[in-house]
């Protein structure tokens, strides 16, 4: 547990932090962690809104926790990244990593009643049978309201059972989390959430709370975003005369699916996108960077999804599982275009979210969560300590469909490319690749669609230098050249490099 420090300003009570730029603006999720962590017991989600129930300044001088610990607060946000950072793999779209493969349960009937894998429900089922668990957060549906999601405390495997399925709607896992240490006394508790659920988990990690050293595992989910429960269901009402009563499903594919006793409606996700909230539209993350295994979906393969393994403790229980017969895997460098349509979906997401933070910075005056910050550390570093030397390069006459195999194999999703002379000539990513029409793919050369720009960095430059850099051209990446041979090309730096290097 941090020290604090007495004194006797109200202002260093952090609900009044809380309340001013998340509550009130309106970038809560709901996730329920101020609740679980609070000292005082004062914080209470109820409806959608976080309440407090009585003036905690009367008993706290000091206390910085609901806000730290809250997914949306700037504070914590680099040592809850080095949990993960010692993995071999850092991605600029997709975080770090040791291994991604697609999955499914081997039970067919799991997979059914999912719509994808089922490799979460599978996962949990297996962690509670062989005891390696105690415990599981879920969320369930509620029984009245089958799209409304209950965060639960799974104990036994019919829980976990009830909890197949996506619900679209915000979930208070970690207040759930809280309810199985103080409510159930649990020890050892596997968690299911989406980003910003796990980002508070790793937050009272990276704060020593008492109660996470319960935690034992927490299996992330891919998440575009979460609507608000009130706002969605009246629209649907409104526009498609549907009662939230008789929606007995919402799935997502390419349109987002409402499914009623009789009849299923689709509806293109731009037509509902105003009911999101606010803070998804600033959300960077897309595939949970910071849980032990992400999970997501496997468009265009049914039945399957897409598991990013990140961490060691991930990394043994998932095989343990694979191991035992309850889960198979297939590899992803297979299946070429699951992995463009997560790399591309994840850096659109941060491209948005990026955009969409400088417009609300002019609003609220606040910057809402950003895992990279202008920091004075960065000054201290040169950029030849940090940058990539081992480059990758591909040449200009490459196709564009043997670039999205290139970089299926090779992991990374931007590449110098290089012309006839062997000099570098620009600069091709996945995402650009991935927007030509699939028919054109073979015909198209890489050097047909290469940004010809370059943003150039010199290695006795700081990293500080060149993170303004990246920002003032909107890019997430320089090339770096000999200062005396302007041709030669030395090395690679991404802003997750320099992410890396802060939490190191
Ligand atoms: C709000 C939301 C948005 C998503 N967006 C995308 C996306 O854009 N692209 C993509 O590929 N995948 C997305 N996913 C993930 C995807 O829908 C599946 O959850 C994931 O692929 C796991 O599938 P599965 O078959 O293994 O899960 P299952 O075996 O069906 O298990 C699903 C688990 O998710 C948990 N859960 C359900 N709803 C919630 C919730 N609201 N909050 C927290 N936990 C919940 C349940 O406890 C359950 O254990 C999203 C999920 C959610 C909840
Ligand atoms: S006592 Fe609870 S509500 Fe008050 S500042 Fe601390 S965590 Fe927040
Ligand atoms: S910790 Fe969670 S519930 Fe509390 S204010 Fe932040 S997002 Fe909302
Ligand atoms: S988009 Fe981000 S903020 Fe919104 S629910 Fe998903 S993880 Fe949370």
């Amino acid at each position: 547990m941090r020290v604090l420090v007495n004194s006797n300003s109200d202002s260093l009570i952090a609900y009044n932090v809380l309340k001013k730029r998340i509550i009130d603006s309106g970038f809560c999720t709901l996730c329920g962690a101020c609740e679980a962590a609070c000292p005082t017991s004062a914080l209470h989600i109820k409806g959608e809104k976080v309440h407090r129930l009585y003036d905690c300044s009367k008993d706290m001088d000091l206390c910085p926790i609901c806000y730290e610990i809250c997914p949306h607060s700037e504070a914590l946000l680099l040592r809850s990244l080095s949990f993960v950072a010692d993995a071999p793999i850092k991605n600029e779209a997709l975080g770090y990593y040791r291994k991604i493969v697609l999955a499914q349960a081997v039970n067919p009937k799991l997979r059914e009643q999912s719509h994808g894998g089922a490799v979460v429900t599978a996962l949990l089922k297996y962690g509670i049978e062989t005891k390696f668990f105690d415990s599981a957060i879920v969320s369930q549906a509620e029984p009245e309201n089958p799209t409304k999601p209950k965060p639960s405390v799974a104990l036994v495997p019919d829980d976990i059972l009830s909890a197949i399925g996506s619900k679209f709607f915000p979930s208070s896992v970690a207040k759930a989390y809280g309810s199985a240490v103080y409510g159930h006394g649990k020890t050892d508790i596997a968690f299911v959430g989406v980003p910003c659920h796990v980002l508070a988990l790793r937050k009272m990690e990276a704060w020593q709370h008492k109660i996470i050293g319960n935690l034992k595992i927490t299996i992330g989910l891919f998440c575009f975003g979460t609507f608000s429960l009130s706002s969605l269901l009246e629209y649907i009402t409104q526009k498609y005369k549907i009662k939230p009563s008789d929606i007995k499903g919402m799935h997502l594919s390419s349109k987002f699916e409402v499914q009623t006793e009789n009849d299923v409606i689709q509806i293109p996700l731009s037509e509902i996108e105003d009911h999101i909230l606010p803070s998804c539209r600033t959300c960077t993350d897309f595939t949970s960077e910071l849980s032990d295994i992400s999970v997501g979906g496997a468009y265009p393969l049914q039945d399957w999804s897409t598991v990013i393994i990140r961490t060691k403790a991930g990394e043994d229980f998932f095989y343990k599982a694979v191991e035992n017969g309850i889960i198979n895997t297939w590899v992803i460098e297979q299946e070429p275009k699951v992995f463009e349509r997560i790399v591309v979906a994840a850096m659109q997401k941060r491209t948005e979210a990026l955009k969409e933070a400088k417009e609300m910075e002019k609003v609220y005056g606040y910057l809402p969560v950003l895992l990279l910050r202008e920091t004075e550390a960065l000054a201290h570093i040169k950029i030849e300590e940090i940058m990539a030397k081992n480059i990758k390069t591909v040449p200009q006459d490459m196709t564009v469909s043997q670039f999205l195999d290139f970089v299926a194999k090779h992991h990374h999703i931007g590449y110098p490319i290089i012309n006839e002379k062997g000099e570098p000539a620009g600069w091709v990513t996945l995402e650009e690749a991935s927007s030509v029409a699939k028919k054109k793919r073979d015909a198209t050369l890489v050097g047909q669609i290469a940004r010809r720009k370059l943003v150039v960095a010199y290695p006795d430059e700081t990293a500080l230098d060149v993170f303004r850099r990246m920002s003032e051209n909107e890019t997430g990446r320089v090339l770096v050249f000999d200062r005396k041979n302007p041709k030669k090309l030395l090395g690679i730096v991404t802003k997750t490099d320099l992410m890396h290097t802060l939490t190191k």
